[in-house]
């Protein structure tokens, strides 16, 4: 069952309160560099990303921000530290949610003014604590940086902008350990009614990283916690936006899009499988079906499987056997296989 939560608007999309879990990312162009991140943001659009943060550093990236925001149609949250400033500009270029960590902001007298110019135009603030700025006080308390004290750290920060009359809020509370990470959510998740953040903080590169992502949001899914995700990764974010629907469709959280299920191959093996589904998967994975696809690879296990999925392919010798909805609709030769099998998936 998933954890209810209160719902929270962001531009058109909403987090929390039952809603879909959403896949976010981040833009890693320089904000600066107007051109470079709308292009990045329609890129990540077009992949399938429903939330993008942008960086905030200094007060020219807050000017670009501004033209930035009025050049695309994702929502877009700028991601500050220190300069509470900065917040307020981005509120003013019509930011669609806030990241902050409270704690770096300094003064609680400039947090209220963000939050005070948050509340009058209606967008979100998160609140995001991490396992590599946990304040020294807790840190010592706790002695090291532990799930505890993240949740305490939390909030801390949670009850001050409550405080302040204000409950649009998004909590994140992320750690670049798999079992710190998924220990804090289980102990926040039923202490405070807002939506979840989830992710695992700096994972890594495209391989290690997915795979950290995958153990740390999909076990966190399992337990119905997490409300947006964002799969932190080191490189393209467009790679995090293909990684993240992956663990969504996994963890049986969303069903939209190809599920591809290839066979590891064996010495049965007919044809070079690895290439043919990778070539077949990165053609489907932009494609918004709700299907299984099947690619296997010799006529013992193949008719099996490709027989159960929606449209299923099982590769023989000389030949191949293609299947829709259980029935074998053509048999072909193995060099037309795959342009058959994505016709078939296009006119589903
Ligand atoms: S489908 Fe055939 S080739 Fe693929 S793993 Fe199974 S037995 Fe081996």
């Amino acid at each position: 069952m998933r954890r209810k939560s209160k719902k929270v608007i962001c531009g058109d999309l909403e987090i929390g309160g039952g809603a879909p879990v959403s896949i976010q990312s981040m833009t890693n162009t320089d904000t600066r560099d107007i051109a470079g991140t709308v292009g990045q943001i329609k890129r990540l659009k077009s992949a399938g990303c429903q939330l993008v943060r942008v960086a905030v550093p200094d007060t020219e990236a807050v000017e670009a921000f501004g033209k930035i925001k009025k050049s695309v149609s994702l929502p877009v949250a700028a991601d500050i530290h220190f300069d509470f400033r900065l917040a307020l500009k981005a509120i003013e270029y019509g930011a669609d949610k806030i990241r902050i960590n409270p704690g770096n902001i300094g003064d609680p007298k400039r947090v209220e003014q963000i939050i005070k110019m948050a509340k009058e135009r209606n967008v979100p603030v998160r609140i995001g604590v991490n396992s590599g700025s946990l304040e020294k006080g807790i840190i010592n308390k706790y002695k090291g940086v532990t799930a505890e004290g993240l949740v305490e750290s939390a909030l801390k920060y949670i009850n001050m902008i409550e405080a302040m009359d204000f409950d649009d809020i998004v909590v994140s509370i992320k750690s670049s350990g798999v079992k710190m990470n998924y220990e804090a959510h289980k102990l926040i998740a039923d202490k405070m009614p807002y939506p979840l953040h989830i992710g695992i903080t700096e994972s890594g590169s495209k391989n290690s990283g997915t795979i950290k992502s995958a153990v740390g949001i999909g076990a966190l899914l399992l337990e119905g916690i997490g409300d947006t995700v964002r799969v932190s990764l080191t490189g393209d974010p467009l790679q995090e936006i293909y990684a993240a629907k992956e663990i969504l469709k996994a963890a049986e959280v969303i069903q939209e899009g190809i599920n591809v299920i290839s066979c590891p191959t064996c010495g049965r093996c007919r044809v070079d499988l690895v290439n043919i589904s990778s070539k077949i998967e990165a053609v489907l994975k932009d494609i918004n079906k709700n299907l299984t696809v099947a690619i296997m690879g010799c006529e013992v296990n193949g008719p099996g499987e490709a027989g159960e999925a929606d449209i299923g392919i099982a590769y023989g010798k000389n030949k191949a056997l293609l299947f829709k909805k259980g029935e074998i609709i053509a048999t072909l030769n193995v060099d037309d296989a795959e342009e058959a099998l994505i016709k078939e998936v296009y006119d589903f």
